[in-house]
């Protein structure tokens, strides 16, 4: 069986910066199975592994722009310190999860001004060239249900 839409890909991968370091991988757990040509991948990814088949292993590379995006100097923004827990010692590189106008994801303290801080809600991914190392493990035919949700079961 060949990667192709409408088909269910299990695939182990190793996902590095263009520096080459690890940033994610399947070792150790189970492959990761998405539903092909359904968007659930980044773009990039999906187009490379079309037509791939069982077994074979892919070497990709996917510029930031077919991956998270251009890093957005527009989506940091200002954040009042009052709206910090006042327990929290703020400082410059700290993430944690926040409700952005693009869902719960996970920001970035940017820079730490007088009265604001400066938060970076880009994707953590936004901005990065990626790796991917990728074996598929197996290909097969998507059931009606999965077609129906748009995503693997
Ligand atoms: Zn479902």
């Amino acid at each position: 069986m060949q990667v192709k839409p409408d088909h269910v890909v299990s695939m182990h991968y190793k996902l590095t910066s263009a520096d080459g370091d690890v940033i994610d991988s399947s070792e150790g757990r189970d492959p990761l199975s998405y539903l092909h040509g359904h968007g659930n991948i980044i773009a990039g990814l999906e187009k490379e592994l079309e037509g791939k088949a069982e077994g074979e292993k892919a070497s990709v590379d996917v510029a930031a722009k077919e991956a998270y995006g251009e890093h957005d100097p527009e989506l940091i923004v200002d954040a009042s310190k009052e709206q910090f827990p006042e327990d929290v010692e703020l400082k410059e590189g700290m993430t944690f999860q926040a409700q952005t106008p693009q869902g719960s994801r996970i920001v970035k303290i940017d820079e730490i001004e007088e009265e604001t801080v400066k938060v970076d809600t880009n994707h953590p991914l936004a901005g990065m060239d990626l790796h991917f190392d990728v074996e598929i493990v197996e290909v097969r035919e998507a059931s009606s249900e999965e077609l129906e949700h748009g995503h693997v079961h």
